[in-house]
């Protein structure tokens, strides 16, 4: 086994404004499928192509943005080794006990510099898919609206983005594989993987400490990316820009609002990365092409608006 430690992105806890309307827009038009509600009034969400039991989780509040970023490590002497070399890196951990979470184990949980709040966990229950492991079918039954294959990766903005990056890549063991840097050669932003994906997650310096920009649902293809650019178009979701194409990672993109402001993405694409991959390095006067390739500028709205 080659991939260890941290696997991959596992879930995130979102806030929304209006929870039917958000559970509607997530079923139908992102189609996602409804795996549970708990009784604090949470809904549970997975793709259908996942296996685990949940990937996305809402709940109802007065302010959008994301709770906590969850990542799935290996098993649990991998969490009980991240725990304490957490702690050993003077990162204060606490433990959310099984169950907090439906079908989901223990999780532990930290705040990085940049404000945001992780957790680590090792078991969530795997409820499958429509083709099961044994001599499997190459559709999926169900699908609807965008249906993307997988919760991919979050944009994150926050102030000590270097403090999120160190803990991202001393204990977590993530690697860099992209990063922006001005010309005083400070971070405006970098890329990083635990993966062999061209990024699971990636910091954003700005002043608005534990703020989102987006989270990332990936997608099969350039041509499924345009089926999704569709369907907002019928849906009339609010879309940010897209689709493109982003220099950073060369994935194809589109950024659009949820039915709360919250941003996500449709993206497909992305190079495969291997560890031994020096990070690449994009200046501050070729930012736009960065971020997108096309037409190599930034628009506003991307620039300003996180949640
Ligand atoms: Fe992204």
């Amino acid at each position: 086994m080659a991939i260890t430690g941290v696997l991959r992105p596992g879930h995130t806890q979102l806030r929304v404004l209006d929870l039917e309307a958000s559970v509607k827009f997530y079923t139908d038009i992102m189609g996602l499928e409804e795996t549970g509600r708990d009784s604090s009034g949470r809904v549970y969400f997975k793709c259908l192509d996942e296996v685990d039991h949940h990937s996305l989780i809402i709940r109802q509040s007065e302010k959008t943005g994301m709770d906590f970023y969850g990542f799935r490590v290996l098993d649990r002497q991998t969490l009980e080794k991240l725990d304490s070399d957490l702690r050993a890196f003077g990162i204060p951990t606490t433990h959310i006990p099984a169950g907090d979470l439906l079908e989901t184990g223990e999780r532990i949980r930290f705040t990085v510099p940049s404000g945001h709040v992780i957790e680590l966990y090792a078991e969530k229950t795997n409820i499958g898919n429509s083709r099961g492991y044994l001599n499997p079918e190459v559709v999926i039954e169900g699908r609807r609206g965008i249906s993307p294959v997988r919760l991919d990766h979050w944009q994150v903005h926050g102030g000590d983005i270097d403090g999120s990056v160190k803990v991202f890549t001393k204990i977590l063991g993530f690697s860099v594989t992209e990063q922006i840097l001005l010309g005083d050669g400070t971070a405006a932003a970098v890329w990083l993987s635990c993966s062999n994906k061209a990024h699971d997650i990636a910091f954003v310096r700005d002043e608005r400490d534990n703020t989102l920009h987006h989270t990332a649902f990936y997608l099969d293809s350039w041509h499924d990316v345009l089926n999704a650019a569709d369907i907002m178009g019928k849906y009339r979701v609010k879309v940010d820009i897209g689709p493109t194409r982003h220099g950073i990672t060369r994935g194809a993109t589109i950024y659009a609002f949820d039915p709360s402001g919250n941003r996500f993405e449709t993206f497909a694409g992305g190079y495969t990365f291997y560890p031994d991959i020096p990070p690449i390095t994009w200046t501050e006067d070729e930012m736009g092409a960065a971020i997108f390739y096309h037409d190599r500028k930034l628009n506003e709205a991307f620039l300003t608006v996180v949640t």
